[in-house]
């Protein structure tokens, strides 16, 4: 067995007992055990020399990394773990906390209201576009790109904005099944240097759709990005979006499954910044990227393939983990338009 991987437990349990497919082979996720450890070590071992793509420095404290790291993390909705490479060197989550704060405020607002305040389309801008607040029906276009989400933090309930920083981190956590942290130094980085996010708010304010103090909004966000995940961590964040909302470690319920569907749809559409219809084409599946170099795939129903690698494109994805998920999940035969992958024989 390669050093690099930890491998939890027989997936052939996994692959008949809770998935519900008949054949083995046939199961998405996890085909076998061995199987998937060859698939995820190969990704490590074809990509782990791809210099391509620059680490963002427009957040000053970004550019410090090591632009090296490269961990692969796959969590199936049994709380499986296979893992290669540098799994457990946290990183910052930046956008991909969009997807979480949108969960928390879909449970408080419902769908509708979501899609009235927030929209559900894809700028096909940057994720910091000014352009596309002047072009979206509801200014901000959809709840991942930065607009959006900070639209969406500033529609947060709670009694002070402390009270708000505190849920969030408390539900990223339960989401992650483990406590999760600030990492101060690329918080007060990008508090230092965020003023076009702040201007992005305050035009949201002027066109009537900032619905808290947009210096409150923006420094929630901030905050929200400035929270250090490791790979593994981020594998179990969509594990339990993979797993209709409840945990696979804790078996807690943290996200209401009535608004998985959603959540994934957004994801679907808006959630690799200006790439997202080429990675669906690609891919096939629901994703969220962050400029920290993160990426997390959902396999509804069966799992999650994370991956980590602070190189990223000029569209903001990291290139080693677009290109890892790529090939796990063509060779896991996980796209959720292929008739096959969701059970049709
Ligand atoms: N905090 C970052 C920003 O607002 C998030 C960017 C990202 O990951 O897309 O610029």
């Amino acid at each position: 067995m390669n050093k690099h991987v930890i491998n939890a437990m027989v997936i052939l349990f996994f692959a008949i007992g809770n998935m519900g497919f008949a054949q083995v082979k046939k199961s998405p996720v996890a085909p076998n055990y061995k199987l998937l450890e060859k698939i995820i070590n190969d990704a490590y071992e074809q990509y782990k020399d791809d210099k391509t793509g620059e680490v963002a420095d427009y957040i000053p404290e970004l550019a410090k990394v090591d632009s090296e790291l490269f961990g692969i993390c796959v969590i199936t909705v049994d709380g499986k773990v296979f893992s290669v490479g540098n799994v457990e060197a946290s990183f910052s989550i930046q956008s991909i906390s969009k997807v979480f704060t949108l969960a928390m405020v879909m449970e408080e607002m419902g769908q509708k209201a979501i899609l009235e305040k927030l929209g559900a389309e894809p700028t096909g801008l940057p994720f910091n576009s000014v352009t596309a607040i002047e072009q979206q029906a509801t200014r901000v276009g959809n709840p991942l790109v930065n607009a959006g989400a900070i639209a969406t933090t500033s529609l947060l309930k709670g009694e002070s904005e402390s009270q708000k920083w505190k849920d969030i981190l408390a539900y990223y956590s339960a989401c992650a099944g483990s406590e999760l942290f600030i990492i101060q130094d690329v918080y007060e980085s990008e508090a230092a240097t965020n003023g076009r996010n702040q201007a992005i708010a305050r035009l949201l304010d002027a066109y009537g759709v900032m619905y808290d103090d947009p210096e409150d909004a923006v420094d929630l966000y901030t905050r929200q990005c400035s929270v250090g995940i490791t790979t593994e961590q981020l594998a179990a964040m969509g594990a339990t979006l993979a797993a209709d909302g409840t945990n696979p470690f804790t078996g807690k319920k943290i996200i209401n499954p009535d608004n998985i569907p959603q959540i994934l749809s957004v994801m679907l559409s808006c959630g690799m910044y200006d790439y997202s219809g080429t990675w669906s084409y690609l891919t096939g599946l629901p994703s969220k990227s962050g400029v920290g170099g993160g990426i997390v795939s959902i396999v509804p129903g069966k799992g999650a393939i994370a991956a980590f690698s602070p190189r990223v494109d000029a569209a903001g994805n990291s290139v080693r983990a677009q290109k890892a998920i790529a090939y796990i999940s063509e060779q896991l035969e996980v796209n959720i338009f292929d008739p096959q992958s969701v059970g049709v024989k």
